[in-house]
């Protein structure tokens, strides 16, 4: 039996359209630490830096963590339609620039979004089938409660406004394509990776690749007539 293009190299790689990983949760959760954790593992996966209104935290760099912008931009940003969603979140602006998600996409590189849920519907708006949606939720409010204070970033007052947001942020997990209880760190991260390497896996993604690549093995049977 003669060799498939595959095995003879004749063939050009196989590549895919880019997806969106999104991941969301109450504030506490853990997503920045599983995004992190997954942009250390994951070479493929490129972090969108989301624009804010936010006062810039000690422990954050401009133009790593966020690009920290006055609302006089940020309003100039969403007017000419730059921003590929926005929302308010605990008083302040945030929003997602169009331009390097869409450039990333066309051309086979994943997009991580660390975003709320408002933005995430967004999103679904535009760009459903590039969107793998993951929502966090804690195992339990003390937990929660614990995580915020543990994480020593924001006064007592902040801390309070993020819970109080909480509630109406958990009743949306329906609105996600996966949901991971954050209770064993190692665990959830697990979870996050078995999750995108199966979406990579998609056919949806990988439709014309795989499309040309089944017809030159049926055509190769067809020739050969394989019993
Ligand atoms: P978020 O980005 O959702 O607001 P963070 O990732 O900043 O949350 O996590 C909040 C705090 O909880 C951090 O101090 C982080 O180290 C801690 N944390 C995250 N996941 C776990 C976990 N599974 N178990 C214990 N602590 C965790
Ligand atoms: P933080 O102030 O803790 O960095 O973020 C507060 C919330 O805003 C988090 O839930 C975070 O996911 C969300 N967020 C950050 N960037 C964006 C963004 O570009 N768009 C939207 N919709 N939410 C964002």
């Amino acid at each position: 039996m003669s060799s498939t293009p595959q095995m003879t190299g004749e063939a050009k790689p196989l590549c895919r359209r880019g997806l969106i990983l999104v991941i969301a949760s109450p504030s506490g959760a853990g997503k920045s630490t599983l995004s992190r954790l997954l942009l250390q593992a994951d070479d493929q996966l490129t972090l969108s830096i989301s624009v804010t209104t936010r006062p810039r935290r000690a422990s954050e760099v401009d133009g790593m963590h966020y690009h920290f912008i006055d609302k006089r931009r940020f309003e100039a940003l969403r007017e000419r339609g730059e921003l590929l969603e926005w929302a308010q979140v605990h008083g302040n602006f945030y929003g997602t620039p169009r331009e390097p998600v869409e450039t990333a996409l066309a051309t086979g590189r994943d997009y991580l979004f660390d975003i709320d849920v408002q933005g995430t519907l967004q999103v679904y708006q535009e760009m459903r089938s590039d969107v793998a949606s993951v929502f966090i939720l804690p195992p339990s409010i003390p937990e929660l409660v614990e995580r915020l204070r543990r994480r020593a970033e924001d006064d007592e007052i902040t801390i309070r406004k993020r819970l109080a947001s909480a509630a109406d942020e958990i009743s949306h997990w329906r609105d996600f394509d996966y949901v991971l209880v954050n209770d064993d760190l190692n665990r959830t991260f697990a979870g996050l990776q078995a999750i995108l390497a199966a979406e990579r896996l998609k056919r949806s993604r990988r439709e014309p690749m795989i499309g040309l690549l089944a017809d030159e093995l049926t055509a190769e049977l067809k020739k050969n007539k394989v019993d």
